[in-house]
Formats: C-alpha cells, sequence, structure tokens
C-alpha cells in the first residue's frame, strides 16, 4: 500500500519533557519496593490504583474513560468522521517483582502525552483514538503473560481463568474477584476486529543494541516465536559408594550432556541466530550420597522463523533421546508452549520510518526478543512496536532506565504517526 503524506509533519508540536519526567515519578511511587525498585504485579491494588491515576489524568483531558470486566483501562477520543475504526496506543502499567519503573511505563506514558498534545492542539483525527492501558502484561506472576491483550484479541478462555495459578495458587479468576473485576464477563472483553484499524506500542527495547549504536528509536520488524519443551530423564537411583561407575543410569549426568547439546546446537552454523536454554532442571532425590535417578528439565527455544523454530526444537528431542539411548536412561520430551513469531505490519513500519526521517530522529528496524502487548493486538489488526534505548540493556531490574529525552522522541514519533496512519487510511 503507497502511503500518503497528506499532512504536513507540524514541527512545532514536540513532547513536553518535563510532564514526561512528572509522570514516570507520580506512576513510580506506586508499588515501590521498600527492598528494591518496583513490585506493581499484575492484578494486585497497586496495578488498579496506577491505572485510577493515569485514568484521572486521562479523564482530565475530556476523554471517555472506561474499564473493561477484566482490567483494561480505555481512553477513548472521538473521530470526526462516523463509525471508523480505532487507532489504539498504549500499553501496561505492571511490573515483575523488584522490577523497573520504565517497562511498559513508557508506552502508557507516551500515549498520555500524545493525548495531551493533541487536546492541546485541538488537532482532529478521522478515526477515534483509543488509549490503552492493558492489565497484567508481565508473566512472571501467573507464566502466562499479556492477560488483558489475549482477552481483547480473544485469546484467553474461561477454561484458562481456573487453569492458570500463580505461585500460591491463587487462580486468574480469584485474583481479578480479588480486586473488584469480573471474570465471568469475559465475552464482554473481546474487540470486534472490525472496530480496531491499527495498534502502536513504545516500549523500552530492554537490550543494548540502540545504546550501542547511539540511535534513539527502533522499530521492530518481528517479534521472536518460542517453544518449550519439558523433558523427563529417568535413570536409576543408587547408592553413591555401593554403585560402581559402569554399573550407573545416571539422570544427571545424561541430563548435563543434553544441556550442553542445546547450548551445542544452538551455537552451530545450522541454528545461528536461534537461541536455546535449559533453565529448568530438577534433580530427583537431589541428595548428596544418591545417585540422581530422575531429572525434570525445562527449556525455551526462541526463533524469528517459525520453520527453523521448530525444527531446532525437534531437533534438540532427537538428540536427547540419542543420548539418553547411549546412557541406558530413558526420555520423555513433550511441547508444553508453542507461539509462532509475529512479522508485524510492513505499512505501518513504513509510516513510521517516513514519520522518523521527516522528525530527523535515527533510526533502524531491529527484531525483538521479548514479547509485548502489540504483538498480540497484531492478531486482530496491523500492529507497530516503537523501541527506545534501554541503558546497559537492563530490564526486569531495579536499574532499568531511559532518558526522558529519548522517551520524548518516542511520544513525538507516535504522536506523528498517528496523525499519518489516520490520513493514510482516511485517503484509502
Ligand atoms: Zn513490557
Amino acid at each position: 500500500m503507497a502511503i500518503l503524506p497528506t499532512r504536513a509533519i507540524e514541527p512545532p508540536v514536540r513532547a513536553d519533557q518535563e510532564r514526561i519526567a512528572d509522570m514516570l515519578r507520580q506512576i513510580a511511587e506506586i508499588g515501590a519496593d521498600p527492598t528494591a525498585g518496583i513490585s506493581r504485579v499484575g492484578f494486585s491494588k497497586d496495578e488498579r490504583d496506577a491505572h485510577e491515576l493515569v485514568g484521572g489524568w486521562l479523564r482530565n483531558l475530556g476523554l471517555a474513560i472506561s474499564v473493561d470486566p477484566i482490567g483494561n483501562t480505555m481512553a477513548v477520543r472521538r473521530g470526526a468522521a462516523e463509525n471508523k475504526p480505532a487507532i489504539a496506543f498504549g500499553s501496561h502499567l505492571d511490573s515483575v517483582v523488584h522490577g523497573g519503573k520504565f517497562d511498559g511505563i513508557v508506552g502508557v506514558v507516551a500515549m498520555v502525552e500524545v493525548m495531551t498534545l493533541l487536546a492541546e492542539g485541538r488537532a482532529a483525527t478521522e478515526h477515534p483514538l483509543k488509549g490503552m492501558i492493558f492489565a497484567c502484561e508481565e508473566g512472571a506472576r501467573f507464566g502466562e503473560p499479556c492477560i488483558g491483550s489475549k482477552a481483547i484479541a480473544g485469546m484467553l478462555t474461561e477454561a484458562d481463568l481456573t487453569r492458570i495459578r500463580d505461585a500460591e495458587g491463587i487462580t486468574l479468576e480469584q485474583a481479578m474477584s480479588g480486586i473488584g473485576l469480573n471474570p465471568l464477563q469475559l465475552a464482554d472483553v473481546r474487540w470486534n476486529r472490525d472496530d480496531l484499524a491499527a495498534f502502536l506500542e513504545v516500549h523500552i527495547e530492554q537490550g543494548r543494541i540502540l545504546e550501542g549504536e547511539s540511535r534513539p528509536i527502533g522499530l521492530v520488524d518481528v517479534v521472536s516465536g518460542s517453544t518449550r519443551l519439558r523433558m523427563t530423564v529417568a535413570g536409576r537411583a543408587g547408592h553413591t559408594g555401593g554403585t560402581p561407575m559402569q554399573h550407573r543410569a545416571d539422570a544427571l549426568a545424561a541430563a548435563a550432556e543434553i544441556t550442553l547439546a542445546v547450548e551445542a546446537l544452538a551455537n552451530g552454523p545450522t541454528y545461528r541466530g536461534t537461541r536455546a536454554t535449559v533453565g529448568v532442571l530438577d534433580v530427583y532425590p537431589n541428595r548428596i550420597t544418591t545417585i540422581p535417578g530422575r531429572v525434570d528439565m525445562r527449556l525455551d527455544v526462541r526463533d524469528f522463523d517459525s520453520d527453523r523454530l521448530r525444527r531446532a526444537a525437534r531437533e534438540i528431542a532427537d538428540r536427547a533421546r540419542i543420548i539418553a539411548d547411549r546412557r541406558g536412561v530413558a526420555i520423555d520430551a513433550e511441547v508444553i508452549a508453542d507461539t509462532s513469531p509475529v512479522v508485524l505490519s510492513m505499512w505501518l513500519r513504513q509510516a513510521l520510518s517516513q514519520v522518523c526521517g521527516e522528525l530527523g530522529i535515527d533510526w533502524r528496524f531491529m527484531p525483538s526478543g521479548a514479547g509485548h502487548d502489540a504483538q498480540i493486538m497484531a492478531s486482530i489488526a496491523p500492529a507497530a512496536i516503537i523501541f527506545v534505548p534501554s541503558k546497559d540493556g537492563a530490564s526486569h531490574v531495579p536499574e532499568e532506565w531511559t532518558s526522558v529525552a529519548d522517551i520524548a522522541k518516542g511520544a513525538d514519533v507516535l504522536y506523528q504517526a498517528i496523525l499519518r496512519i489516520d490520513d493514510v487510511l482516511a485517503a484509502s
């Protein structure tokens, strides 16, 4: 699709760095952890308080605020034309335990700043604009990320509400009900895809590529997919003194060899770029005088190419079987999660790169190894992710930091992109 630059970039409109700094400071007061960083976990009172704080700012701009039954907060700015699908943008306000002040927050603050600039300039758009604050994006508490956006995209089922639990055994449904939400109305959360024209998210990079290149903006082209395996290695437990080495079936020694084989596969030429990690080894009985009889392993494979991703996972399972056979232990492997990579909208990327060029902002295309709400929203509409730099690549730690100047650049790009997208869609 051709991009038609019908509305010129308006140089005087620029994000206000002081306002951005002030918003970040106020949000960081909610869920500040006395031990370290921010602990504003999904479906907690702190998360609700943060939604209410930001929702209040948006209400003061004259926007219509609503909270859906599972806690996604939305701010709608009416479009000039009737019955047009919305252009939505935003991110999340929950954090991991001992997390930072920027992951998710930056995208919400950029959204508020853009809504503020639009209100100040009385700029009209043909399409309605929807400022989004998604509930419970982080997978840290429930093991499942992007709960709010998945519900909107119709990717969360009623069965998930009782199946998915946190470490304390609290189900999603209990957690939501406990803070006054209405998970039983899940069906009402889902959006009709005809109501959404595009979704954009500003987010911190959570890596060090932009910082290393002194570039303020990254436009994400593809988001990594992930295949997760559980492997159980069953050997024979026995006395460490009484069992000669040649009579053993040591499950941990086999698991260790498999772990090194996983690393070697991802380091080899065939799978260059694939990331494969054994993150969990549970050893039984885990005693110093007993040969390990069983090891439960869990591993995560990530790639930007879905065929290569699944081929790598299959090859890992095959190599593990060969190692297990040679060592005389049994092995059982199963896929426990499988998410395809997502290629983000080409025409939105093109529009964003044009806007960056016109604003004189240095940018690059880049992949995202981490998952985001935008990748979920991409299942119902064209979606885009605008990365801003992370100092030292730090993320999910208290040291997370991005300069207000860079966040302002992200907001500038978002502002101009929304006007550009509105024009392109109106003209087509
Ligand atoms: Zn995030």
